[in-house]
């Protein structure tokens, strides 16, 4: 499939153009130009593998090829990360060696790139213990924990210079709405009519969730949130994702996500109604035969699912025992409450 960049123009003359990286194999991302008077802005970056860098430095010849557009990444004087997620800022070091431009980043995930390795570390333990509490099988435990740690390649720390948090003015552009769920720091930028959504919201697909158990500030309940702060805004005509396609109609996507949710509330509810289960049994319903690093997201998917009918009080855990000592429940069966 061939991947050109994309240009759209705020009514205020402000240019956005839309760079189309593979930051894994297959695998798209959006990488975003904002052009305006002074300000040469990079939203996200890439994940600096496979074809990544090199799509990037495409990209930029496009600008000129496609539309005229005479710039390159030594001219970028701010970069504003969108989140944390390897495929957004992997790209990172890279960029930083064409431009001394700040990078900016919303405060919660300033400490995954600063300190990649230490949060790497205490994200795994957290991993390991959902993966018990859900129920996973010894081997399966010992599969999904060597893959989810091959899959982080060393990514070599950058700086970041600037933080920011909700309702924050960046550049002068850029008004921060805070969106977390999908990321602990996940952010959308609003942009006059424009907003960009980040992984917050994409057109076709929902965004992976994990539970909170794992890492504070994701989880559906956040998620929920998030969505409900994007729901809040008028006057957005077009909706630029960190993947896939622009979204005209952000009110009709939004009830779409809405509606995808209950969706899974419900089938969750029967599933339990029928059998209390552990949320690796549930995921293997839900999600047949799926392989590889798509049933760990799969069984973390569920877990936060099962994380925010827990929090609301609409499931109950049949198999801990009151006079457990302090270790970690393991295999926990929910059941309808
Ligand atoms: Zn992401
Ligand atoms: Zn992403």
């Amino acid at each position: 499939m061939e991947q050109r960049v994309l240009r759209f123009e705020t009514q205020a003359g402000v240019r956005i153009y839309s760079l189309p990286v593979e930051v894994f194999s297959q695998f798209y991302a959006n990488v975003y130009l904002v052009v305006a008077d002074s300000t040469i802005c990079l939203i996200d970056t890439g994940s600096g593998h496979g074809n990544s860098n090199r799509d990037l430095l495409t990209g930029f010849a496009a600008l000129q090829d496609q539309w005229g557009e005479k710039l390159s990444l030594a001219e970028v004087n701010q970069i504003i990360l969108t989140h944390a997620h390897i495929d957004h800022f992997g790209g990172l070091p890279f960029v930083r060696q064409f431009t001394q431009a700040q990078t900016a980043i919303h405060i919660a995930d300033r400490r995954v790139i600063t300190n990649y390795d230490g949060r790497l570390r205490f994200a795994s333990k957290a991993l390991s213990r959902f993966l018990r509490h859900a129920g996973v099988s010894a081997a399966q435990h010992q599969h999904l924990m060597g893959m989810y740690l091959q899959n982080k390649e060393a990514f070599q720390t950058a700086p970041i210079e600037q933080t920011f948090e909700d309702g924050d003015r960046l550049c002068d552009l850029f008004d921060v709405v805070y969106t977390p769920g999908h990321c602990p720091g996940q952010v959308c930028l609003r942009l006059d009519e424009v907003l960009f959504s980040a992984d917050h919201i994409l057109a076709r697909t929902a965004p992976h969730l994990a539970p909170e158990m794992i890492t504070p500030g994701t989880g559906l309940e956040h998620y929920i949130w998030g969505l409900q702060q994007v729901a809040r805004l008028d006057g957005i005509a077009l909706t630029l994702g960190g993947h896939e396609q622009p979204i005209e109609n952000l009110p009709k996507r939004l009830e779409q996500i809405f509606a995808s949710n209950q969706r899974k509330i419900e089938r969750i509810s029967d599933l339990l109604k029928a059998q209390p289960q552990t949320v690796a049994q549930l995921s293997a319903s839900m999600y047949r035969g799926l392989q590889g690093y798509d049933e760990l997201l799969g069984i973390e998917k569920v877990g936060a699912f099962v994380e925010y009918l827990y929090l609301r009080g609409y499931v109950r855990p049949v198999n801990i025992a009151p006079d457990d000592d302090d270790r970690d429940p393991i295999n926990v069966v929910y059941e309808l409450f």
